[in-house]
């Protein structure tokens, strides 16, 4: 419904960051000054200066960094087909660009990990891949406890956030359902991505399945039109009204929220 070209990110470099003239200047000076010991070292702290900078990253050293590990479980080629590692990275980016506060900063930052296609893992012993062309009624929990015991680490990466890219079904509307979930799982999340979803599509659904996966639940928005603009956890489940476009950052109680649960996360995918 909002179908939308997502442009990637600029990568940011650090010969970008402008620190030419300050090396210029300082090159000028050790010339004019040549022999003197404490300015012959200059260019070389400013140089460390410039590294230490860069390296801490213009978001901070708190901002927690997740690594996301796809995996597609639905066994239809042409999904198998549609989803690849460009694909993969193209939804890390837009993790990136729309899991922020209402002033638009981030608050955790997500990096790709890996893919793996459904022929890749179908030889494995987890029941929980069945999930990607499920056709009974979805139950949270029981997904939730296969997820649990699935011990291979190409269908659960035990130090990753998962990320499942499934083809939904509905009685009503068969494999044309679009449904998808963020499961927190006692803070060992993942979140289940309809195919037909990707690319930022109906709803920002990417950084909504990832707000349940840190924790939070829906927001009401009563009156909202489909075209309104809601907060990220917007949801027409209170019944007053569409989610809207989901495009209104976290919220202070929702980013105090995600904030403890990153820290327990954290913990959490460090200790496998
Ligand atoms: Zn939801």
């Amino acid at each position: 419904m909002y179908p939308e070209i997502i442009p990637r990110l600029p990568r940011r470099r650090c010969g970008q960051r402008g620190h030419g003239p300050i090396i210029r200047i300082a090159a000028s000076c050790r010339r004019f000054f040549f022999g003197c010991h404490a300015l012959r070292i200059l260019p070389l702290v400013l140089a460390c200066l410039s590294f230490m900078a860069c390296s801490t990253g213009d978001d901070g050293p708190d901002i927690p960094v997740f690594d996301v590990h796809f995996v597609v479980l639905s066994g239809k080629p042409h999904i198998n087909d549609a989803v690849d590692t460009e694909t993969a990275v193209n939804e890390i980016d837009i993790l990136n660009r729309y899991f922020v506060a209402e002033d638009r900063q981030p608050l955790v930052r997500f990096r790709f990990k890996a893919l793996h296609t459904f022929e890749e893992i179908q030889d494995t012993s987890c029941e929980f891949i069945r999930i990607g062309d499920f056709t009974g009624e979805y139950s949270s929990g029981y997904w939730r406890d296969l997820f649990n015991a699935c011990p291979d680490p190409r269908v659960v990466d035990p130090s990753a956030i998962n990320c499942y890219i499934v083809d939904s079904y509905s009685a009503g509307k068969g494999f044309a359902e679009k449904d998808s979930h963020g499961v927190n799982n006692a803070n060992k999340p993942y979140i289940l991505l309809d195919w037909e979803r990707l690319n930022h599509t109906i709803q920002s659904p990417e950084e909504h399945e990832m707000g349940h996966a840190f924790g939070l639940g829906h927001e009401c928005a009563p009156g909202a039109g489909i075209e309104t603009s809601t907060n990220i956890m917007a949801s027409r489940e209170c019944g007053k009204g569409s989610g809207g476009r989901r495009d209104i950052g976290f919220n202070r109680k929702q980013v105090r929220i995600i904030k403890q649960n990153a820290a327990i996360m954290r913990k959490k995918l460090d200790r496998k």
